[in-house]
């Protein structure tokens, strides 16, 4: 199938076209404005993505949200993992604040839902999760936001996500695990 996938970062569409082999993705127009992330969860979010590409385009679109949730925090930051550290946070400011506030060796995941929506016909989501444990101090240049600090279950190694390649973090990744389930809802 086509899709548009309504996301104004490049890599994502490219990150996301790899995992979907038989598909074609094609970046959001410049025109569709998208509405802002005032769902409460990851699925509420991709969903008001999609659905708003959807509508302006009259075509398939893919959206999707993720985040990382710290047990400790109550399951924050959750959807407002970008702007954790307040609405122009920067990643650095992030994990600096994440570092702060969350104990060495507790539990954090993170999340990926995927939002499918055909205009005039079907709308569902997916999701990824991967769980890990939270690092003493920083390890890798690899990856992206609060990576380095993250400890990934399912790495025997003992790795951050920082410290692994893209295709090792992939493999084990929320948006990894939420890309492939896509792949097989939509039978690629
Ligand atoms: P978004 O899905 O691009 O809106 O990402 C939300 C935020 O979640 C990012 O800005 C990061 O802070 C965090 N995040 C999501 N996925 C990852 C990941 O794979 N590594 C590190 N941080 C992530």
């Amino acid at each position: 199938m086509e899709f548009v996938l309504a996301t104004r970062n490049a890599h994502k569409v490219s990150e996301l076209a790899a995992l979907l082999p038989g598909h074609t993705l094609r970046g959001l127009p410049d025109e569709v404005v998208l509405p802002p992330e005032i769902a409460k969860d990851f699925a509420g979010n991709a969903l008001i993505k999609a659905r708003a590409a959807a509508e302006a385009l009259g075509v398939a679109v893919i959206a999707d949200d993720s985040g990382l949730c710290a047990d400790a925090l109550g399951g924050r930051p959750g959807v407002r993992s970008a702007r954790y550290a307040g609405e122009d946070a920067t990643d650095e400011q992030n994990l600096e604040k994440l570092i702060r506030e969350v104990p060495v060796g507790s539990v954090i995941s993170y999340v990926c839902v995927i939002a499918v929506v055909v205009p005039g016909g079907e709308e569902f989501t997916v999701e990824g999760r991967c769980s890990g444990r939270m690092a003493a101090g920083r390890h890798g240049t690899g990856g992206f936001g609060y990576d380095p600090v993250f400890l990934a279950d399912g790495d025997p190694q003992g790795r951050t996500m920082a410290e692994l390649s893209p295709e090792e973090k992939g493999a084990i990744s929320h948006r990894g695990r939420a890309a492939r389930a896509l792949a097989e809802r939509l039978g690629a």
